[in-house]
């Protein structure tokens, strides 16, 4: 498949840890379209049909989950609650067989959940499954609950991840 000059250095902005399978994945859908010079044009389309999953891809074979959590909840929650419920299969990982796996686990960036969008695209070539939103961001406690959630749940759903609110409560 022929690439522009243009279309490569576009594709340097891709992490290098990832750039190949991005690379593939763009000539498969250039193929798909009968394209045969691939140019910036082409690789800004195809990301767009990869940045959600498109609903007729066949469903991943095991559970990889992901979960968000409250940013200035974690200047002093190293995460233990979460990982412990998750270990153990409790409590919203319940629904989980010993084959599921935590693929990320990452806070919201700050109000209003800003990088929440950008980090679930980078798991998607993952083939990212579920995403917890955290108990933290669910409770009433030393923090108040999260005013954003349902905006930031919205950004998950629209891009073909199933939502599960909380991890261990
Ligand atoms: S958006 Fe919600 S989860 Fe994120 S820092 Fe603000 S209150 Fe916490």
């Amino acid at each position: 498949m022929r690439w522009t000059k243009e279309a490569l250095e576009y594709m340097n902005n891709v992490p290098f840890f990832v750039r190949e399978k991005a690379k593939k994945k763009v000539e498969e859908w250039a193929k798909q379209k009968g394209v045969e010079e691939i140019t910036v044009n082409e690789v800004m389309e195809a990301r767009g049909k990869m940045t959600a999953r498109d609903v007729s891809d066949p469903k991943p074979q095991k559970p990889k989950i992901a979960v968000v959590r409250c940013h200035i909840v974690s200047e002093v929650c190293p995460g233990i609650g979460c990982f412990n419920s998750f270990n153990k299969r409790e409590q919203q990982f319940a629904r989980y067989g010993p084959e599921a796996e935590i693929i990320g686990f990452f806070t919201c960036g700050g109000c209003s959940g800003r990088r929440v969008s950008r980090l679930i695209e980078k798991l998607l070539p993952y083939e990212l499954t579920h995403v917890h939103l955290s108990s933290c961001m669910l409770l009433d406690g030393d923090y108040p609950r999260c005013p954003f959630k349902e905006q930031i749940k919205k950004t998950i759903l629209a891009k073909g991840v199933e939502v599960v609110e909380g991890t261990h409560h």
